[in-house]
């Protein structure tokens, strides 16, 4: 499993919510010696499966900024096999 926009094989594409610019990508968050990071050092989402399961779904947590505005967003890339 592996992030594909750490590994370069997507480019990350997303705007900016106010401005509309895209954000740039400052790296995965697992980088960051963050303590009190709420997602902790192995990030991962809970997804409900139609049959009523919850599956852990791996992902990259990528911190965003916009140069424009100087706001910082978060963005959850799913791992790819
Ligand atoms: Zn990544
Ligand atoms: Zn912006």
């Amino acid at each position: 499993m592996l992030c594909p926009v750490c590994n370069g094989i997507r480019p990350l594409e997303l705007a900016c919510c106010y401005c509309l610019e895209p954000f740039v990508d400052c790296g995965p968050e697992q980088d960051l010696a963050d303590p009190y990071s709420p997602y902790g050092p192995a990030a991962s989402v809970f997804t409900d499966t139609p049959e009523g399961e919850r599956q852990v779904e791996p992902v990259c947590i990528h911190r965003l900024y916009c140069t424009v505005c100087s706001r910082s967003s978060k963005a959850s890339i799913p791992l790819e096999r």
